[in-house]
């Protein structure tokens, strides 16, 4: 293990938890650690992100669970994605959602890790944050003055950096509800191999029709920015579009809008940018079916 081997505090329950946070923020913030499958890989390579971290685990029974309310589902920080896929009306009503979970890890990671790691770890290749913008998400956060909500798609300031306070942790993450068991919600994830792979290249988004169009669009990108990247100029151009009018060279040209692909040791930008492409187009035709 690491010889730097960083402090763990656990709070007695959630009040004290923002109470410790908040007595830390300045001078030496604590990290939240919720499932840990994230924060051991930095243990284990010796390189904690805090001399000291907030263990939230045992909060479960304040900040776990699936939670359906007037506002959508809203889903509690320390809820994994065992606990969610678990539940037959998230399975019925949030599809690409639960084909995102089972796509974390393997089993092991599945129980342990929680959609607000995911998002807070901040990795553009993340499996479960990117499904989540795709359908509106929002976060809720909270600190010892208060509540606050931010659109996922505004949470991410640049790689691994977001707009949480020192003070704050995700309380939960809500999905809203003209989003539950909303159509053509699709996903695809490129990897080196079917299972326990890390993103090459990905898009997770919501493709809807009406009499023929697609008039309901989402597109977030995976694995192809510094950060996850909703795709408006795509989104606008296939908006109002037949399956049979999608162009390959225009919709090329939006893509080349929105995004200037990565390049790095997983993919080149030219891969990324040709399978991406792809990607949309397969996305449109298999909804549209
Ligand atoms: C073997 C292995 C395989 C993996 N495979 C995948 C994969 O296929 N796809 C994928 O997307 N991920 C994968 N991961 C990454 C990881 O499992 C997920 O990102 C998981 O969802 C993290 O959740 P956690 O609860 O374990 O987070 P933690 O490890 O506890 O925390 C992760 C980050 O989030 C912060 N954090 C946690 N909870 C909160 C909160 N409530 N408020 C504020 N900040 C918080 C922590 O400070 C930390 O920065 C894998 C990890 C391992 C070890």
């Amino acid at each position: 293990m690491t010889p730097t081997a960083p402090l763990v505090i656990r709070p007695a329950n959630l009040a004290d938890a923002l109470a410790q946070l908040h007595s830390a923020a300045t001078d030496s913030p604590l990290r939240p650690m919720a499932g840990c499958t994230d924060v051991l890989v930095d243990l284990h390579f010796g390189k904690p992100a805090a001399p000291a971290y907030l263990d939230l685990w045992a909060l479960r029974s304040e900040l776990g669970g699936l939670r359906w309310t007037d506002a959508g589902l809203e889903i509690g920080a320390l809820c994994t994605y065992a606990d969610a896929v678990s539940n037959p009306r998230f399975r019925a009503e949030l599809p690409m959602l639960t084909q995102a979970s089972t796509l974390v890890g393997a089993t092991q990671i599945q129980f342990r890790g929680t959609y607000a790691g995911n998002i807070e770890n901040g990795s553009p290749a993340a499996d479960a944050a990117p499904a989540l913008m795709a359908l509106d998400a929002r976060l809720r956060l909270l600190s010892q003055s208060g509540a606050r909500e931010v659109a996922l798609s505004d949470y991410y300031t640049g790689y691994r950096q977001t707009q949480r306070r020192a003070d704050e942790i995700i309380g939960s993450v809500v999905v809203p509800g003209h989003r539950l068991d909303c159509q053509g919600q699709w996903m695809r994830k490129v990897g080196t191999r079917a299972f326990q792979a890390i993103t090459k290249v990905g898009l997770c988004g919501v493709f809807g029709w009406q009499q023929g169009r697609l008039h309901d669009v989402r597109v977030v990108a995976v694995s192809m920015a510094a950060v996850l990247k909703r795709c408006p100029a795509v989104e606008t151009y296939l908006c109002g579009k037949r399956a049979d009018e999608v162009d390959a060279a225009a919709l090329r040209a939006a893509q080349a809008v929105d995004l200037r692909p990565i390049d790095d040791v997983r993919s080149t930008a030219d891969y990324r940018a040709e399978v991406f492409a792809r990607l949309v187009e397969q996305a449109v035709r298999e909804t549209a079916a």
